[in-house]
């Protein structure tokens, strides 16, 4: 199968121990049904520590957060002690994938490394934003919806993520590339493109924005507080960074509309995703622009509520 990733998917490497946003900290890490029983068969002290960890649920399992929000298995050296004594095969299929992402399109698939994760969002912001194709031995398969509307959506992204990043500014980007939009979903939609003549589609402010994020289900207490602590010093980004950040939100997302049929409601996700990373920058409620984009994915990337929340799109002037 042919296989699309970013060109640091295969630098990714997890920061471990040294990691200050720990994602075996504060979430809960369902175990599929095929780890929970090769689980059972892990000898010696870590098996018993594995299997006390479990917690059954209606799917399968998950593991248990201690008070502290800390996974059982992660040991005081922020390392997990499952990994350490039995290698990365024990470990269940979330924990060896994340925070890498995959999107099967039937010919083809997309991967990712999510920027839940400081490491990944730090590499993305290191060179301009670039994709490789390369081929594994995964079979092919049938496309999940309709080859001509998965083209579509596939060839207005490549146009999105193009006027994003052409943007004189992080503002004329995003409007160009929320124009595009709108135009797509009136293809779709059958009816006639209005133009030139069309209004703009207006961005927020920073106060409608802040109200819009505080409006979310906060993932954890630590969200809430930097938005809502008193302004400290900014903390400078180029919009170009954003715009890079933008494009790699609409390879993540933005396919995900053609089942559907929605043009403009992933774009808006993206236009939002960066205007809020840039919300904390300015507000200096996080320290560089990998910690923002780490911040803003992990409270709406992994909540569909969110994803839906933040997809509204924008009104025009
Ligand atoms: S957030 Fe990234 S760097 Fe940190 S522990 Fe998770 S995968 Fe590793």
């Amino acid at each position: 199968m042919k296989v699309l990733r970013p060109w640091f998917y295969e630098e990714f490497r997890c920061a471990a121990g040294s990691c200050r946003h720990n994602c075996c900290i504060g979430w809960e890490v369902d175990v599929d049904p095929e780890s929970v029983a090769r689980w059972q068969d892990i000898p010696g002290t870590i098996g018993e520590r594995a299997r006390a960890a479990l917690v059954p649920d209606e799917v399968s399992a998950h593991l248990r957060l201690e008070a502290d929000g800390r996974c059982a298995l992660l040991d005081a050296d922020d390392l997990c002690a499952l990994q350490k004594d039995a290698g990365e095969a024990a470990l269940c299929e979330i924990c060896r994938e994340h925070p890498r992402f995959h999107a099967y399109l039937g010919l083809r698939r997309e991967d990712g490394v999510g920027l839940c994760c400081e490491e990944a969002a730090r590499l993305l912001l290191q060179r301009p934003l670039a994709f490789v194709w390369s081929e594994d031995s995964a079979p092919e398969e049938e496309p999940p919806i309709e080859p001509a509307l998965l083209e579509f959506f596939t060839e207005v992204r490549a146009s999105l993520m193009r006027a994003l990043c052409a943007g004189e500014t992080l503002e004329a980007g995003l409007c160009r590339m929320l124009a595009l939009a709108r135009e797509a979903q009136a293809r779709l939609d059958g009816e006639a493109p209005r133009g030139a003549g069309e209004e703009a589609i207006a961005l927020p402010d920073d106060g409608a924005l802040l109200a819009e994020l505080l409006s979310l289900a906060p993932i954890d207490a630590d969200w809430t507080e930097r938005l809502t602590r008193p302004a400290r010093q900014p903390v400078p980004v180029p919009d170009a960074h954003l715009a890079a950040a933008g494009a790699y939100t609409l390879y993540r997302w933005y396919l995900q509309g053609a089942e559907e049929r929605d043009a403009l409601g992933y774009a808006a996700f993206a236009a939002r995703f960066v205007l809020a990373a840039r919300l904390l920058l300015r507000r200096g409620a996080a320290d560089s622009p990998a910690e923002a984009l780490c911040l803003v994915s992990r409270e709406v990337e992994y909540a569909w509520e969110n994803v839906d929340a933040m997809r509204v799109p924008f009104a025009a002037r």
